[in-house]
Parts: structure tokens; C-alpha cells; sequence
């Protein structure tokens, strides 16, 4: 059995995955609930992917290898968090048990740890097995692999000019958090793609990229969205500014494309039958629950795990989600992870005695925040809670978001995954006051 034990007698918090929320619950467990609890962290790597901040590498030519992964294991180890490298197969919320396999060398025995608390942070398959042609004929930037593969294709000659397509796979949304109200009278909405911050800050990126190369400028990008509004999660304000923009440069918009159904050397094909041409295809996927996580009784019909605005399964008190893989998480975003993986760690410490109820009882109130490279040193900065009900809706561009998204990697690594709330605060007033 891996040492995990030095805490034994306490209640054993498993909390499976290990990049932004998996990590920010553990650690938040931890500060919450001192030395009472014992915390075990399965992750199937022993870094965290700094998503994020890989399209700025691949346009600024620097490979995202050496840039965006963050080690775990010290981090874990500063907050006394058990780590166990493996791939988990099967989670048993009736036995309290969870089943896994550790991953370093080939051919390791299948192995079992039960749990008290249950976290489940463990992401979503982005499916790019489901595009047809993707293989062969697309890119993307969602991984180290992807990034460096687009990055060789723009810089070592692969990119000829052509045009381009820029945009998301339909997203099939499960029923899990029907229902629920985040904001007075709002809701989670349905969304038909799962993150498309990602497609504006792909498409603004390469305008600037084609511009500084020569090859080509806006009027060769389509950006496309399977829904009636791109990013719509941002508000119908910021998006209509968005697209003024865009469309002011030259870029051409294409909406209800229902899904992406097959890509071929020269074009994308919509399955609302529209066919256009493309040269280069940047995509992002549909995100799908993980196999293991369909069918269990925690789960909803397409997998994602169903909790309340407290993060907690109903039906299972002591199961708790955070991040994309939880069904109230839409869109899917880190930033909305990371509030998430406080309200679990709150929830935790109040049922072991550490935390009023009136402290810990706050319900999620999704805000997306989200800010996108747009190349030459400038960035679009969103701020909005619009979409499920509340009030913000801010929009800034220019060089302090840009600064503030490089600083952020920064200060979350210089504070070993963790982002100081006045650190917040001050990057919301930098982004919002100050125009450079
Ligand atoms: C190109 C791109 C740009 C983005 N930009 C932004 C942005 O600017 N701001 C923002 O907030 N969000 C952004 N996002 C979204 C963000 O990356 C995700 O919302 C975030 O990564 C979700 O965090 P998570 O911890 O829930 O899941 P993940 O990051 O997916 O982590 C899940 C973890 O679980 C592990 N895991 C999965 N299955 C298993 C298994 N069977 N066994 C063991 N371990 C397993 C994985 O290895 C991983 O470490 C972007 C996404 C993309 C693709």
C-alpha cells in the first residue's frame, strides 16, 4: 500500500485529479482543516498543465513544453497531501472506494483506497477522436503535444497562406444542473460549446501573427460557432463589441454550424451542411465525461457529476466535484474550477467541525473570467456573470490584461499553485482602471 498513513485514525480526504481544481481543493482542505484530516491526491501526472498560457507560447514561437507545466509533487508535499501517481478506473460512492492503477512503469497491480470525503476533479476528455479528419488535417493548443505540433506547423514553413477556420465541436451538456439558480432568478444555462474564450483569443492571435509574418491578414480567418452567439457565456454586450471588432478587421463569423462532422486538406464541413474552405483548422472539442464516471449514481444522463451550489452530491453528501467535470461547470473554465474547489474545502471543514455553517454556506455564483493573448503584446480582458443571472459585464484590451495574464502563471507558480486573494482583487482593479 503506498504511505499514506500518517494521519491514521482521521478522516481520509481522496481527492481525485490534480491540476487546477483537484490541486486548489486538496491545498484549501488543508489549510481549512489543519492537521485533522488525512488528504490523498490521485493524479495520472506528476505536474500540472498550465493550459492557459499555451497559445501564447505557440504564436511567440517558444515551445510550451518548457513553459506551462508546473511539478506537483512539491506542492502537494508543502500541504502534507499524499500523492499517488496512477489511472484511476472506478469509483464505488456505495463501497466509499476507488480503484486505480499507479502509472510510472507498465504492467502495476489494479489497487483500491476508501475514502470519508470524496472529491472528484478529474477534467474531461476533450474528444478530438470524434472529428472526423482531425488526425490528418487539425490543430489545436489544449496540450504540450498540439501546441508544439501547431507551433512547428506556423513557423517551420508547414502554413502556406490559405484560410483559416477557427472555432468549437458542439458541446452535449447533461441534465445535472437543471434547476439550479446561482444569481436571483438566473440559471445554469445550456451552453452548446463547452469554452470558447479559447476560438476569440486563437482567431484575434492569429490576425496579429499573420500580420507580423506577411502571410496573409484577418480577412483569411472564419471564426465559427456551433451555437446562435460565439462566447455567449461572456454576455451579449461583450460579445457584440467582440464581434464589432472583429469584424472591423476584416474577419469573417459563422454561426449555428450545429457541430464540426469532417475536416480535409482544404476544407471544414459544418453539420448544418455548410461546407468552407479552410487551410489550417484550430479546434477546440466537445468535453466528454470520462467512461468510468458514466451510469454511477452520482452522475447525470452524459456522465458530468451532479452536485448543488455547494458543491455536494445530493444523494451522496460526502461526494463532492469541482471543475470541468462537474455538471453546474459551464462553461468550462479554470476560473470557475478554482471557486468551486474553495466552496468544497469550506463545505468539508464545516462538517468536520472546523467552520460555521454560516461561513461556509456560499453557494457558487459562477463568473467567468477569462483573458486572451491577442499577440504584440496586447490581451481582451472579460469579466461577466451576466450569462447565469448576475449583473458585471466587463470587457478591457489592451497591455495591462496582457501583462496581468503572464504575471498570473508567475504568481501562481512563485506561490506554489496558489493565487493570494488580494493578488486577485489587485488584477481585477489593474484590468478594469488602469489603460495602457
Ligand atoms: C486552449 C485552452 C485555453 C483555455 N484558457 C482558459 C483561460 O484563459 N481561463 C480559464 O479559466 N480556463 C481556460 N481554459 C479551460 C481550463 O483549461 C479548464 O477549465 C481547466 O483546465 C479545468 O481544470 P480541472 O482541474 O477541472 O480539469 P483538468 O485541467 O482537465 O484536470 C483534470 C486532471 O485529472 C487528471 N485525470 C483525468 N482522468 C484521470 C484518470 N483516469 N486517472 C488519473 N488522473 C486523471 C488529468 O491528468 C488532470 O490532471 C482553457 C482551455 C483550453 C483547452
Amino acid at each position: 500500500m503506498p504511505d499514506h498513513d500518517t494521519h491514521q485514525g482521521q478522516p481520509h480526504i481522496l481527492v481525485l485529479g490534480g491540476n487546477f481544481a483537484g490541486l486548489a481543493a486538496a491545498q484549501d482542505v488543508r489549510r481549512l482543516c489543519g492537521d485533522t484530516v488525512r488528504i490523498t491526491l490521485i493524479n495520472r501526472r506528476d505536474y500540472l498543465l498550465f493550459i492557459p498560457n499555451i497559445p501564447a507560447d505557440v504564436f511567440a514561437n517558444r515551445n510550451p513544453a518548457d513553459h506551462q507545466i508546473v511539478p506537483i509533487r512539491p506542492i502537494l508535499k508543502k500541504s502534507d497531501v499524499t500523492f499517488i501517481q496512477a489511472e484511476i478506473g472506478a469509483v464505488d460512492v456505495d463501497a466509499k472506494s476507488v480503484t486505480f492503477v499507479p502509472n510510472e512503469r507498465s504492467g502495476e497491480e489494479s489497487e483500491a483506497l476508501t475514502y470519508d470525503y470524496l472529491v472528484i476533479a478529474l477534467g474531461n476528455r476533450l474528444s478530438f477522436d470524434r472529428i472526423e479528419g482531425f488526425a490528418e488535417y487539425g490543430h489545436t493548443v489544449s496540450d504540450l503535444y498540439h501546441g508544439e505540433k501547431l507551433r512547428k506547423y506556423l513557423y517551420d514553413g508547414g502554413y502556406k497562406g490559405g484560410p483559416v477556420a477557427i472555432g468549437s465541436a458542439r458541446f452535449h451538456q447533461g441534465n445535472g444542473a437543471a434547476g439550479l439558480a446561482p444569481y436571483p432568478g438566473g440559471s445554469i444555462p445550456n451552453a452548446l460549446s463547452a469554452c470558447e474564450g479559447p476560438p476569440l483569443e486563437l482567431a484575434m492571435s492569429m490576425a496579429t501573427w499573420m500580420g507580423e509574418q506577411k502571410t496573409g491578414g484577418p480577412e483569411q480567418i472564419t471564426i465559427f460557432t456551433p451555437g446562435e452567439t460565439i462566447a455567449e457565456d461572456a454576455g451579449l454586450e461583450i460579445v457584440k463589441k467582440f464581434l464589432g471588432l472583429a469584424g472591423g478587421m476584416g474577419m469573417k463569423y459563422k454561426n449555428n454550424v450545429q457541430d464540426i462532422k469532417k475536416l480535409t486538406a482544404t476544407t471544414i464541413e459544418f453539420a448544418n451542411g455548410e461546407t468552407i474552405d479552410a487551410e489550417l483548422k484550430i479546434l477546440l472539442p466537445d468535453w466528454v465525461a470520462h467512461d468510468f464516471l458514466k451510469g454511477l449514481p452520482i452522475s447525470d444522463d452524459q456522465g458530468f457529476i451532479i452536485t448543488d451550489l455547494l458543491m455536494r452530491n445530493p444523494k451522496y453528501p460526502n461526494v463532492f466535484a469541482a471543475g470541468d467535470c462537474a455538471a453546474v461547470t459551464v462553461p468550462k473554465l479554470g476560473a470557475i474550477g478554482h471557486q468551486e474547489a474553495e466552496i468544497v474545502a469550506m463545505q468539508i471543514a464545516k462538517d468536520l467541525g472546523h467552520l460555521s455553517a454560516e461561513k461556509a454556506d456560499q453557494k457558487l455564483e459562477p463568473v467567468v473570467m477569462c483573458i486572451g493573448d491577442m499577440g504584440a503584446g496586447k490581451a481582451f480582458y472579460i469579466r461577466s456573470n451576466v450569462w447565469f443571472g448576475g449583473k458585471d459585464e466587463v470587457l478591457e484590451i489592451g497591455r495591462v490584461p496582457y501583462q496581468l495574464k503572464m504575471r498570473y502563471r508567475d504568481m501562481f507558480i512563485a506561490n506554489s499553485g496558489r493565487i493570494p486573494a488580494i493578488g486577485l482583487v489587485l488584477a481585477q482593479f489593474a484590468a478594469e482602471h488602469i489603460k495602457v
